[in-house]
């Protein structure tokens, strides 16, 4: 995305010596303008139009590019895939283009004057990190729509507007700008029939917008802001600071969604299926997407500093950016009460029993492959480890200095002595943090046995010092070998594993499942029933009721067991006063 927008920036003020140049270095460009066309008839063709106007004061060529992937979800989508019917003209005159490579466009202006570029865009992706469209619905980020020019930065001002139906609404963390949908600064963009509603907290106005328009009933909506009510100023508290004028949590609802929150610097983009619209993990999404706001979009890791959007953006710090962000998400609902201290356990436990099912593999090497998705069962490990080392750090710096400091005071002096810098932080930095916090005790050991290397964290030592402890059960439970979809006709096979259950038993996908056993399946949250139902069952064969168009049938699902380690947190009775005085600072947000 276009960061910084609106600062002004001169973008004429040197010239450059022609051959000096780097080959991919634009020509200076100014008076930038984007206009996005959704309105129903470019929707109804899941297409957007775009228009990219600028200044130009002489010939040298114009090279211009789009992202190759969106700040927030680390993989390459190269949004130029998308783009078609790409046409450039000034003065009335079409003028040449080609391109220099799949992503970059190089334009040829025959004199000084205005440019604009104008392509369409395909809007199908259900991805959050992507473009949407609906019939009386578009959703896009600034990275997929907005070409920028090469080798130029990203500090500099434009207009964005966007031409929709009279009836529709516009709802973007930028900037209003004078007339109608008109904006200045470029992140992200939703357009449409949606709800919106406001609330004011800590100071600050927090929206939702949420599509499709009924999903935002009035018992959602005040539960929601009930919720951020409480937990937002539990995240304030750990910086000090609200960093945004405004924040707006963008929510879309369907039957077929990627599911999941991708952060914006005053915004957050959720997908949520139908079924889970009042699902027990929401506050959870809210508030891990909402710690982003500070950690990630502004307090980041220095290898992201600033972003490059036309290729991979590797850093071995993801884990403090989402896995410490999990911690927090989480930490922040039992010190504002959302949640009670046994789920925040749970969730710990949680974090335990997925790195213990995971090849042994160095968070930070973990980090790095987020770009690759790797088959070796570590894709997304930086999460749960990452999150179980933040609580691990937080616990240690807490029994070093006597419940005194936390991992809080890591975050907060990390942010004014970095972001507030204007830069990213280094691993000298976060570990230097750590270190004061926990009074000079030294963590260079810690780091390369269980951060840089494989080691097993040490879970039971440390979570002693929280007078707390874990406990793991390996459960056999059958499996089915499927994935599934629900809407209001019932429970679909969406996916299947060829090898699988459900699959030996003659399922197809399409199939709606009825009941297995005499468990009656009517949601996604019916399977938990029906593993505990026939966990170590001797049975080798189960019926499986589904519906297949308009026939049921009854097939015969042969039980497979699979072990399935449960791990859980418990307060130790009686610990230590110490260590119950680091528990309690933990779960209320306090030192001592
Ligand atoms: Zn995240």
């Amino acid at each position: 995305m276009l960061h910084k927008v609106g600062f002004a920036v001169v973008l004429l003020g040197t010239s450059h010596a022609s051959l000096a140049q780097p080959p991919r270095e634009s020509a200076p460009i100014s008076n930038i303008s984007y206009e996005i066309t959704a309105d129903s008839s470019a929707v109804g063709r899941r297409q957007l139009g775009v228009a990219m106007s600028f200044t130009v004061a002489g010939t040298a060529p114009v090279i211009l590019a789009l992202p190759a992937w969106s700040p927030g979800h680390y993989v390459l989508l190269w949004f130029a895939r998308r783009v078609s019917q790409f046409s450039v003209q000034s003065n009335g005159v079409l003028l040449d283009w080609r391109k220099l490579d799949f992503q970059t466009w190089e334009i040829k202006p025959r004199s000084a004057g205005t440019v604009r570029v104008t392509f369409n865009y395909l809007a199908d992706a259900v991805d959050r990190a992507v473009a949407w469209t609906a019939p009386n619905f578009a959703f896009f980020n600034g990275t997929n729509l907005f070409l920028y020019p090469a080798g130029r930065g990203f500090n500099w001002p434009a207009r964005v507007s966007v031409h929709t139906e009279a009836s529709w609404s516009v709802a973007t963390g930028m900037d209003p700008a004078p007339g109608t949908n008109n904006f200045t600064a470029a992140d992200y963009h939703d357009v449409g029939r949606f709800a919106i509603d406001s609330t004011q907290i800590a100071g600050k106005w927090i929206r939702l917008a949420w599509y499709p328009a009924a999903s935002l009933t009035t018992a959602r909506r005040d539960r929601t802001f009930g919720w951020l009510q409480k937990f937002v100023p539990a995240q304030i508290a750990v910086f000090g600071e609200a960093p945004f004028r405004n924040y707006t949590i963008f929510q879309r609802s369907d039957t077929l969604v990627n599911g999941g929150g991708l952060e914006h610097h005053s915004s957050q983009v959720d997908e949520v299926t139908t079924s889970g619209l009042d699902a027990p993990y929401l506050p959870g999404l809210y508030s891990h997407e909402f710690f982003h706001a500070w950690n990630v979009k502004r307090l980041r890791p220095a290898d992201m500093v600033p972003y490059r959007y036309d290729d991979a953006q590797p850093t071995t710090w993801l884990w403090v950016s989402e896995g410490v962000t999990d911690y927090y998400g989480a930490v922040a609902l039992v010190r504002s009460r959302v949640n009670d201290s046994t789920r925040f356990f749970d969730v710990i436990a949680g974090e335990i029993a997925s790195v213990a099912g995971a090849p042994p593999t160095a968070v930070s090497d973990a980090s790095l492959g987020s770009w690759i998705n790797p088959t070796d069962g570590s894709s997304g490990l930086y999460y749960p480890k990452g999150g179980l080392t933040g609580f691990l750090l937080d616990v240690m710096i807490r029994d070093a200095s006597d419940n005194h400091m936390s991992l809080d005071n890591v975050m907060r002096r990390l942010y004014d002595a970095t972001y507030k810098r204007g830069k990213g932080f280094t691993g000298a930095e976060w570990w230097g943090e750590v270190s004061r916090a926990a009074g000079g005790k030294s963590f260079t050991e810690f780091a390369r046995r269980y951060v840089d290397g494989r080691e097993p964290l040490p879970v039971d030592s440390v979570l002693r010092l929280a007078g707390l402890r874990s406990e793991s059960d390996t459960i056999r439970e059958p499996r089915l070998g499927i994935s599934t979809s629900t809407d209001s006709t019932g429970v679909a096979i969406s996916q299947m594993s060829p090898t699988g259950a459900a699959a030996a038993a003659g399922a197809r996908v399409g199939d709606k499942i009825v009941s297995i056993g005499d468990v009656t399946i009517s949601n996604d949250n019916s399977f938990e029933p029906l593993r505990a139902r026939y966990a170590g069952t001797t049975l080798t064969t189960l019926p499986m009721v589904v519906r297949r168009g308009s026939e049921t049938i009854t097939l015969q699902l042969p039980v497979r067991l699979i072990d399935r380690v449960q791990t859980r947190v418990l307060p130790i009775p009686n610990a230590p006063e110490k260590a119950v005085r680091i528990r309690g600072g933990i779960l209320r947000g306090l030192t001592s």
